[in-house]
């Protein structure tokens, strides 16, 4: 489960990680987007870094907050306020029930996204690796492949949401990049667990 040390290491290997994949991110971004979401994760994530050293939280609360406020504020593009969202709505479930259970807390951040984003699942999105890696969590049975079954299951998709839903059945046969970059961020929580 997380507390604020995990929660702080969990957010240092998810930077680690979106800067590594940056330019493939950026990539993903280019058949069925306009090239820039490698850029977006990166500033953004920088800045989550930057904000958690000046300000060092000194809860899990605090800590989601500065990463929701700083996403929200620097990140630009739809999956800045995406992400934003899901970090708030992760917030909420933890500010009712400090006790609350990590699965509660991510289905929070699912349900946030989707309120946001209107997306379902199958619509190629980010929700297509949140939906499974929570109900995976829910059930006790999340693995490192669990995520990478999700953002491979999205390439034969046809985008309804966002910029790739703009170029059709040409979006057909592509990974989505903010699956893409949502895998990035289960991965690095599984690795901050263990
Ligand atoms: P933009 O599309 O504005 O350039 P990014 O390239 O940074 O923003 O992010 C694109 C990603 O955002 C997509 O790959 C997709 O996963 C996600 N996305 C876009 N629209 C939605 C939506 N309505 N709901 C959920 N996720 C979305
Ligand atoms: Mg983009
Ligand atoms: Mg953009």
């Amino acid at each position: 489960n997380m507390d604020l040390q995990t929660g702080i290491r969990w957010m240092e290997l998810f930077n680690e990680d979106i800067q590594q994949n940056k330019d493939y991110l950026t990539q993903l971004d280019t058949p069925i987007g306009d090239s820039d979401h490698g850029n977006n994760m990166s500033r953004g994530m920088d800045q989550v870094i930057q904000a958690i050293e000046a300000e060092s939280p000194d809860s899990l609360e605090a800590l989601l907050k500065l990463v929701t406020s700083t996403l929200l504020s620097k990140v630009g593009g739809a999956s800045g306020p995406l992400y934003g969202s899901a970090f708030m709505g992760m917030l909420k479930i933890l500010k009712g029930d400090n006790t609350s259970s990590w699965d509660k807390v991510l289905r929070g951040g699912l349900d946030s996204i989707q309120k946001r984003g209107k997306a379902e699942v199958g619509d190629k999105t980010m929700v297509d690796v949140w939906a499974p890696v929570v109900k995976s969590l829910e059930n006790k049975q999340l693995t490192h492949v669990v995520i990478e079954e999700a953002v491979e299951a999205t390439k034969p998709l046809k985008a309804k949401k966002g910029r790739a839903s703009y170029v059709g059945d040409r979006s057909i046969g592509h990974i989505d990049p903010g699956a893409y970059s949502s895998a990035l961020l289960f991965q690095a929580m599984l690795k901050s667990e263990e």
